[in-house]
């Protein structure tokens, strides 16, 4: 008896034709919205040593706590998959002297690992897509970030997203708000989760994020970080509502938005849809003028995102993905017919014409319901008799008109042919 057959480990998913097609578009349109907002691309490593993700992340936050897949490698190192982009792409950025470079805006998109619960747009292998503008301090480079973000999404063809922005303070302001907030939440105690309780001791902000009803209630009059924002704060702040407002780009303030990692400052925000239920992000993302330092660089100004594939897959429609491009369908009937049409398939193809050939021993009527079952728009078939009349028949599938051609000029016909339609 054979063994039972693989399959995939949970929250892994393979993606197959159908719907892989949607994912290399969406690819593909990101490729094209990025590079025209001036970003280019950069690709890192998969995994890292998980000190990395420690230190940047936070030991304290929920990712590194309990959901990055680590282990020990055979050499006896502590690694880790990575859980999200941007902290390979500062360490690349720092490993290779990218801070003398005149390039400051990257884009990745790729894998990302995170041991969650599986549900609708939450895996455990899933796919981002961001953007990261090292060593840029102006509230205008916030602007452009999310600008490109409402850019991108229209372009794939998705509506009803809001944006929802907040500040969250500096090294100045934060620690007295931090300290406000602890205040506030330890007369609340009793209300608060499990979690919530442990997380206002060390990062209080991310009690503001709780999903949990208890916590909702007992934070709905927490002081806000815009609250106290200080003067260079709150003037970032606005200059980054009025680039907004300039560009005709709707936003929402959500005073309770945070991203609980110590190194984000001042503008953070989220792409979010009714449609997707509990997670209602497609993106997400801030400013992180704190990272580069704690990676061991100099003090550097920076703002990313990074966008969740997989939910933005949920939200589109499959009739934005532009159809393949229709395909001709080659019949030979016979072993000479398929040695004669083989050069004109290779031809064909070099000149990206979608083709495919049929098998010659097969009948015509079974090589033709193959063909229509492909989708085939059109169908080439040459048998004996059209060799000894140096003939072809170009069949329409779908109104079955059908045509002769000369085989001797068969390739440059076809693509005559097809470019007339
Ligand atoms: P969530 O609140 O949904 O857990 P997050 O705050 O953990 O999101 P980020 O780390 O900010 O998410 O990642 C940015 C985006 O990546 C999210 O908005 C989401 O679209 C996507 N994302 C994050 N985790 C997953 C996952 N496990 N599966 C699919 N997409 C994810
Ligand atoms: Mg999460």
């Amino acid at each position: 008896m054979g063994s039972q057959p693989f399959s995939a480990l949970r929250g892994f998913k393979d993606l197959l034709p159908g719907e892989a097609e949607k994912w290399v578009w969406i690819e593909s349109v990101a490729r094209e919205t990025f590079s025209a907002f001036g970003f280019a691309p950069i690709r890192t490593a998969i995994l890292e040593t998980s000190e990395l993700f420690t230190r940047s992340i936070g030991a304290t936050s929920d990712i590194v706590e309990k959901e990055t897949y680590t282990f020990d490698d055979w050499d006896g190192r502590k690694v880790s998959l990575r859980p999200e982009g941007t902290a390979s792409v500062v360490r690349a950025w720092l490993e290779h002297g990218l801070v003398n470079g005149v390039q400051r805006k990257f884009y990745y998109l790729g894998p990302m690992f995170r041991h969650e619960r599986p549900q609708a747009g939450r895996l455990r292998q899933f796919h981002q897509i961001g953007a990261e503008v090292i060593g840029e301090a102006a509230p205008r480079h916030d602007v452009e970030m999310l600008s490109l973000l409402c850019d991108f999404t229209a372009r794939l063809g998705i509506g009803g997203l809001t944006l929802e922005i907040n500040t969250l303070g500096c090294p100045h302001c934060r620690p007295p708000y931090r300290t406000a907030l602890q205040r506030y939440l330890s007369e609340r105690q009793a209300d608060l989760c499990e979690d919530c309780l442990r997380r206002s001791a060390v990062n209080p902000l991310r009690v503001l994020d709780c999903k949990k009803e208890g916590c909702r209630k007992a934070v709905a009059d927490a002081p806000c970080p815009v609250d106290h924002a200080c003067g260079a704060c709150g003037d970032h702040f606005k200059a980054v509502c009025d680039g907004l407002t300039d560009l005709g780009l709707a936003y929402c303030l959500n005073p309770k938005l945070v991203r609980g990692l110590d190194y984000y400052t001042k503008t953070a925000f989220e792409l979010t849809s009714t449609a997707l239920g509990a997670q209602s992000a497609v993106a997400a993302g801030g400013r992180y003028d704190g990272l580069v330092e704690t990676l061991g660089g100099p003090p550097t100004p920076a703002v990313g995102f990074a966008i969740g594939m997989e939910r933005l897959a949920l939200l589109m429609s499959p009739d934005v993905v532009p159809r393949p491009a229709p395909l001709l369908f080659i019949v030979p009937l016979g072993a000479a017919a398929g040695r004669l049409l083989s050069p004109a398939l290779f031809q064909l193809r070099q000149k990206n014409v979608r083709c495919e050939m049929g098998d010659e021993a097969a009948k015509l009527s079974a090589q033709l319901k193959r063909a229509d079952r492909l989708g085939a728009a059109h169908a080439l078939i040459v048998g004996d008799a059209e060799i000894a009349q140096n003939s072809a028949i170009l069949r329409n599938m779908t109104t079955k008109a059908q045509q002769t051609l000369s085989l001797s000029t068969l390739a440059d016909e076809i693509l005559s042919h097809l470019a007339g339609r």
